[in-house]
């Protein structure tokens, strides 16, 4: 389908009031390899939008966006320990997780209620509560958008890292993810070795799939804003990721910095916490905010612009920069600031 002057209010979860000129959805994806044989997309004059929680639309965008629908998961393969499914990127992630959980499939419980489209989960290899989305991804379908041709990337193709991965860089704008396909295992063993997620799962009796959901589900629910209510796109920036060195000296200083071991060997800080002690939590100009819950995430308050939450966003990396030297990267993506 393809609609023109089209409101995105429904697909930023900021919640702000823009346009794009065109816009594209397709369900099928023979539909879409037959769309870019005949239309190969040039630079700059288009882009792909899954759910929009992971972007700030500084204005409106003049030009073409594609929205991916492909729907459908089938299971590819079962044996005894383990299950192969594969899943359309127009599905919502929360949907397919709760879909997994239910039949007992094991790795994606931890990643739990993250908004957003399965399309989307492993361009910034999503995670949360100890898990990443990489863990789990056997390989990616996608479509080059210049020339219609159908490729599938291998999990080391996707070179996944932290909220990083190869869409992020030299595949950027070029791929449209179409489908992907999962290792889940039979026969779940459980990540809880993050926070008191183990205290809590015990609490509840059994440790169990459904068990992690429920408690990954509550948490969220308590320590981030809904972003039907408030809008917001998640974390604004990426825990920082520093040397074990410069962490110890960093502890001297600052004796209360919480330090966390990362997987790839080095030391995650947490952004919040930065914020928060630079005095933003809860902090408001006009109607963009730093949320009150956790200082991570910006919020708009209603009508916000987005050039006002991205100048927010930009005084509160100035700060923090200043304060403890560390430069916060962003992880949500802005559309319209070069
Ligand atoms: C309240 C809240 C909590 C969140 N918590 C987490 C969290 O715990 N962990 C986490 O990792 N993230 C979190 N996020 C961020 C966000 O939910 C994820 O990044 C999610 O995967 C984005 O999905 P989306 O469909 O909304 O993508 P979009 O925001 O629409 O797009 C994100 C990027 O992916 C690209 N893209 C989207 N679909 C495709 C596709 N099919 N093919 C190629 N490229 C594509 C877009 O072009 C864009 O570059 C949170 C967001 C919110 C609002």
């Amino acid at each position: 389908m393809i609609f023109e002057n089209i409101s995105l209010k429904r697909f930023n979860t900021f919640g702000l009031s823009i346009k794009a000129d065109r816009l594209i959805t397709f369900k099928l994806e023979e539909n879409a390899v037959r769309y870019f044989r005949t239309h190969g997309v040039t630079d700059g004059d288009f882009m792909i939008l899954g759910g929009g929680s992971n972007l700030l639309f500084i204005g409106d965008f003049h030009g073409t966006i594609v929205h991916p629908e492909m729907e459908g998961v089938f299971v590819e393969e079962k044996k005894e320990d383990y299950v192969k499914i594969s899943c359309g990127a127009g599905i919502v992630w929360d949907k397919l997780v709760e879909q997994t959980v239910n039949y007992g499939f094991g790795g994606l419980e931890n990643l739990s209620l993250i908004p957003g489209l399965v399309g989307a989960a492993p361009v910034q290899n999503i995670g949360a509560y100890g898990a990443e989305v990489k863990d789990t991804i056997e390989k990616v379908r996608a479509i080059c958008l210049k020339d219609g041709s159908l490729r599938e990337f291998s999990n080391s193709d996707c070179r996944f890292g932290y909220r990083d991965s190869a869409f992020k860089h030299e595949l950027k704008g070029n791929y449209l993810i179409t489908k992907i396909y999962f290792r889940l295992t039979t026969r779940p063993k459980l990540s809880l070795e993050y926070g008191s997620l183990k205290e809590e799962v015990n609490k509840l009796g059994a440790s169990s799939l459904g068990n992690v959901r429920k408690i990954v589900i509550n948490a969220r629910q308590s320590k981030l804003p809904d972003p039907g209510l408030t809008g917001n796109a998640g974390s604004f920036f990426k825990n920082p990721v520093i040397s074990i060195s410069d962490a110890e000296n960093m502890k001297k200083k600052y004796p209360k910095l919480p330090t966390f071991e990362d997987p790839y060997g080095s030391i995650k800080l947490a952004a919040g916490w930065l914020i928060e002690q630079c005095g933003w939590k809860g902090k408001r100009k006009g109607d963009a905010g730093i949320s009150e819950k956790q200082a991570l995430v910006i919020v708009n308050y209603g009508n916000a612009t987005g050039k006002d939450i991205f100048d927010l966003s930009e005084e509160v990396k100035k700060s923090v920069f200043e304060e403890f030297g560390i430069n916060l990267e962003r992880e949500v993506e802005v559309i319209g600031i070069t």
